[in-house]
């Protein structure tokens, strides 16, 4: 018998040096030929045993070890200046208690991994989805753009600001785009809002934007005011998340809607 699958039940015994007879020749010939599993299983064991030195009061496990928990429980006499439970049941207790902890070692090491590779995939899934609306909002901007009767409003910056112009194409049914390039980022805080003014009555927010790392605008809005009504268009900076009319000294950008 020098079967690693044989062997494999007296690891623990072997570690706790509890193991005797046959079956400890066994494991010691079959250790001498150095096979790696049950040299690799032998130092989980003896691991093992290690910590039940944490936990374990001092004692050496009796050499009967084995014998007496094969044996049952037959044997409950107290042991000398042990208290009232036998050694050996405690050790065994011991033994069952840190299995449990191994197994709950593995487990966590095993969801470790296993959450690791779901934040993986949740941050490619999120990705994908990003490039996904970011190709839709390109396609959007592209159909509104080149779509016939797709007006195109320039809007130029306000006062002797040295802003760059931006540009907003507005389709009736459509909606509009707004583009722009090299456009600096708004101040700490602040947001851009684009407003349109209609002929009669206030201005209409038809949404909020920053431009990207590289200054780019692509906005694309369904304003709720229509296209035959608006007089013009404007940009304003913002307070972040935006306001319900624009702040009249902040309107950097304005085109007519001619
Ligand atoms: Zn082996």
């Amino acid at each position: 018998m020098s079967d690693c699958e044989q062997l494999k039940e007296y690891y623990e015994a072997y570690a706790l040096s509890a193991l005797e007879g046959e079956e400890r020749a066994a494991l010691d010939a079959h250790l001498e030929r150095r096979c790696p599993v049950c040299t690799a299983e032998l130092e989980r064991a003896r691991w093992l045993v290690a910590q039940l030195a944490y936990l374990a009061p001092e004692a050496e496990p009796p050499a009967a070890l084995r014998r007496k928990v094969l044996a049952g429980a037959g044997t409950t006499k107290p042991s000398e200046g042990r208290g009232w439970i036998p050694v050996w049941a405690w050790v065994g207790a011991a033994v069952l208690v840190l299995f449990a902890l191994f197994s709950i070692f593995e487990m966590r090491r095993y969801q470790a991994e296993l959450t690791s590779l779901q934040d993986e995939i949740r941050a490619a899934h999120s990705r994908t989805l990003e490039l996904e609306s970011e190709r839709q909002l390109y396609q959007r901007a592209l159909v509104i753009r080149t779509a016939s009767g797709t007006r195109e409003i320039d809007l130029k910056p306000s006062g002797k600001s040295a802003l760059p112009e931006v540009r907003a194409f507005w389709h009736a049914q459509m909606g509009l785009v707004l583009a722009g390039h090299k456009v600096p980022s708004p101040t700490p805080n602040h947001t851009f809002q684009l407003w349109v003014v209609p002929k009669k009555g206030l201005p209409l927010s038809a949404g909020i934007f920053h431009p990207d790392a590289a200054g780019t605008v692509l906005l694309v809005a369904t304003p709720s005011a229509t296209l035959a009504d608006a007089a013009a268009l404007a940009v304003s900076e913002e307070p972040a998340g935006g306001l319900p009319q624009p702040t009249k000294d902040r309107i950097l950008w304005v085109g007519p809607v001619s």
